[in-house]
């Protein structure tokens, strides 16, 4: 498998509990290496731009309201097979289905207040770090 990066969000319900640590551990657990990172508070507009392929779902509204809400934490995580790797670290959208040990099941409130977001693509993963990150800021 070849080394990637992928693009992870610490949601707002989780950095207003204080689990900013407890999620890196399970990342850093499970062998990706978190190569940027920064805390930001998002306008509801900005993260209307970043969850535009749902525009069109009922909970758009509700999604956009939340990430806005509080600070969230970007984040880069780069290692071998990252993508699906971080995918399986997180686990199922909705908490309810979400595998043992994951992060959404120990940590996650609801379907919509699920804790992270990661990118479930190589064309994603490169678009939504472009959006949050500049070249200069991946240190490796
Ligand atoms: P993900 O890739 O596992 O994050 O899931 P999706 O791409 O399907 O959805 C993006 C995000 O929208 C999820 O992580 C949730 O925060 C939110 N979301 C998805 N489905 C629902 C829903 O039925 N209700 C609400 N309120 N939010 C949802």
């Amino acid at each position: 498998m070849a080394i990637q990066r992928t693009f992870s969000i610490i949601k707002p319900d989780a950095t207003q509990r204080n689990l900013t640590g407890a999620i890196n551990a399970k990342f850093e657990a499970a062998g990706l290496r978190i190569v940027a990172q920064k805390r930001i508070k998002l306008t509801k507009e900005q993260a209307g731009v970043f969850y535009a392929v749902h525009k069109e779902r009922p909970f758009y509204d509700e999604l956009c309201d939340f990430m806005a809400s509080a600070p969230i934490v970007v984040q880069v995580l780069e290692g071998e097979d990252a993508i699906a790797k971080n995918r399986e670290v997180m686990g199922a959208t909705n908490p309810a289905e979400a595998a043992e040990g994951t992060i959404r099941k120990e940590f996650a409130l609801s379907i919509g207040e699920n804790s992270v977001h990661g990118s479930d693509g190589e064309d994603t993963a490169k678009e939504e770090i472009a959006y949050f990150f500049s070249g200069l800021e991946l240190v490796g």
